[in-house]
């Protein structure tokens, strides 16, 4: 998929909410929610000029990645990060400059 002003947000999966998410209030109080505005992209389901940057810069990740035949596991390992904070970056649902930081390092 070409990454233009139509792509959808990859948090919410262009759906513009996510949940069920469990709000904590404090002194033990909270409740869940079935869906909330998601707080990537506002609610609108579409990624935001930020949320693009970020999924590019995270395709870039992925491709040499899976070009060197590694998996999410290895890097991981490798890098000393979680696999799922590395497939978040690659995803662009999170900044993905410490990724970057710790694969150039390398
Ligand atoms: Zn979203």
């Amino acid at each position: 998929m070409p990454i233009d002003e139509s792509c959808p947000c990859p948090t919410c999966k262009g759906t513009g909410h996510v949940g069920p998410i469990h709000l904590n209030y404090g002194n033990g109080r909270g409740e869940w929610k079935v869906k909330v505005p998601c707080h990537r992209c506002g609610g609108s389901g579409i990624a935001t000029p930020e949320t693009l940057d970020w999924m590019a810069r995270g395709k870039v990740l992925r491709e040499a990645r899976l070009a060197s035949g590694e998996t999410m596991g290895d890097a991981a390992t490798r890098l000393g990060m979680i696999a799922s904070a590395i497939s978040a970056m690659e995803e662009g649902k999170r900044e993905p400059s410490r990724l970057e930081q710790k694969v150039a390092a390398q």
